[in-house]
């Protein structure tokens, strides 16, 4: 017989290694409840960053090495969303549900592209569940995505072949100069599929904001009729359902009815506020979600979900597929066995190879189930309204947009020459004090602090912590005491 070199990865010490991944366990379990003893986010030292520089080892180490690698040079210098304190950029905090979901996941490592097997249809659950959560009919389709960025590339050429049937797939949409219209304050993703999909970022129209902060209807519905006297095709409509600078929520039933009479594709970006329709208290916010002929949004962000876990549901499903499927003879459908199912999600996005995200994502809403998930949603949101209140209580603070969910924007006041520099000044002092942190934001023009409450461990007291440090920090700024760059 030929004797081959051992080529197999398992562990040779089964024990060993099974001890070593329970203490990987017990440190991150001990991480997620201890946060509050670390600072959010800390500067990261040159030897740190350096020491992934290196070469890649040709020989291995053992695991118990490897993981006090991931304890002193990687989990210390994350970027803190896990952590109360952190406000800045719309990130979740994750869970250990979350957690022990993605290990679980891994362990399995199942490829979601399609075949028969169980994992498939936890994703199709959960599309079920996504149906009823936004009232789309038992026609819609819908898939997990890396995120919203990746939900809008992908309804952009749904669109398309709604609009020119499957032929688009071979033909291209030729020489229509297509309009897309959106708020100005619609999210940069939105650029980036327009640029991607090669329809182009100049196809954008933004569209002038109302006095509450969402898209103008009446200005989009003028445009519109003006783009088509000039020759131009308008196309889609994108409405924000929570805008990533203010939170502020544009008026989707009237969206949804001038896109019906004006023939026009409506996309939702729910990425920041879509599942607020798990709270009974938030979900009127989002009257007209219903009437999308997409929606792409994120159960990484407010649903606490672990990165990655988009979705994009799609009203008239059969477009889905029309866009997506292929032929490809080494995907062959088969009666029984391993091949069969018709429901392959590579037929449904631009991705073979897929991982588990719905595991993570079930195992959430099967641990702590919607209503808990809309109560913490809606405290946020109450917390924002609580923070709001401090800063109207402070003579030095100015609330920058109203708060319609869980994002706050104010800045600390100051000469209008040194507004700006000395807010920029607060939020990365406040940053490196491991305090808090926040981020910086444009609203109408004017440099401001934004707080994206989206953490579910977020408390009051965080906040308490946060509005004194402002007002320390820019006391001690404008005083002079610190020079501005
Ligand atoms: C985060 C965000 C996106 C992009 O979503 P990703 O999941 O990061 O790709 C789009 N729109 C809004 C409003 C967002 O907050």
């Amino acid at each position: 017989m030929t004797e081959f070199p051992r080529s197999n990865l398992d562990p040779e010490d089964w024990e060993s290694e099974r001890h070593q991944a329970h203490a990987m366990l017990d440190d991150l379990l001990d991480y997620m409840q201890n946060l509050t003893e670390r600072p959010v986010w800390q500067p990261i030292p040159d030897s740190v960053r350096h020491s992934f520089q290196e070469n890649s080892p040709g020989g291995g180490q053992s695991l118990e090495e490897i993981h006090q690698r991931f304890m002193k040079d990687i989990l210390p210098y994350a970027v803190g969303n896990a952590h109360p304190g952190f406000m800045g950029w719309v990130h979740g905090g994750g869970t250990v549900v979350g957690m022990l979901a993605e290990m679980l996941a891994g362990g399995l490592n199942a490829n979601l592209g399609g075949r028969d097997q169980i994992p498939v249809a936890v994703e199709q659950q959960i599309l079920r569940w996504v149906r009823a959560w936004f009232r789309f009919p038992e026609t819609a389709q819908g898939i997990f995505t890396t995120g919203t960025s990746q939900g809008t590339l992908m309804a952009l050429w749904v669109a398309r072949v709604a609009r020119w049937g499957e032929r688009v797939r071979q033909e291209g949409v030729g020489a229509h100069t297509l309009r897309v219209y959106a708020a100005s304050t619609v999210h940069g993703s939105l650029h980036k599929a327009l640029d991607l999909s090669g329809l182009g970022k100049k196809s954008l129209h933004l569209v002038a904001l109302d006095e509450s902060g969402r898209m103008d209807v009446a200005a989009l519905q003028v445009q519109i009729g003006e783009d088509r006297q000039a020759g131009l095709t308008p196309f889609m409509v994108v409405g924000s359902a929570g805008t990533v600078d203010t939170g502020a929520i544009d008026d989707l039933a009237a969206l949804a009815v001038l896109c019906r009479t004006q023939s026009l594709w409506f996309h939702v970006d729910g990425a920041l506020g879509a599942l607020g329709c798990w709270s009974a208290e938030l979900a009127p916010l989002f009257q007209g979600i219903e009437q999308a002929d997409s929606l792409a949004f994120d159960f990484h962000k407010w649903g606490q979900v672990p990165y990655d876990a988009g979705f994009l549901l799609i009203r008239e499903g059969s477009l889905q597929r029309q866009t997506f499927s292929s032929s490809a003879r080494y995907l062959a459908r088969e009666e029984r066995g391993t091949a069969a199912g018709e429901d392959w999600p590579c037929d449904l996005g631009p991705d073979l190879s897929r991982g588990f995200r719905a595991l993570k994502t079930w195992m959430t809403v099967c641990r702590y189930g919607t209503e808990r998930l809309g109560a913490m949603m809606a405290h946020t949101c109450a917390l924002a309204r609580f923070v709001a209140e401090k800063v109207s209580q402070e003579a030095s603070l100015e609330l920058m947009a109203p708060v319609t969910l869980n994002i706050v924007c104010f800045r600390y006041r100051a000469e209008p020459a040194q507004v700006d520099a000395l807010n920029a000044q607060i939020a990365i002092a406040l940053q490196e004090s491991g305090i808090a942190v926040p981020s910086m934001t444009l609203v109408r023009g004017q440099r401001v602090l934004r707080l994206a409450l989206v953490n579910h461990r977020t408390r009051a007291r965080d906040l308490e912590a946060l509005i004194c440090a402002v007002l320390h920090l820019g006391q001690r700024f404008s005083t002079g005491r610190i020079q501005l760059s």
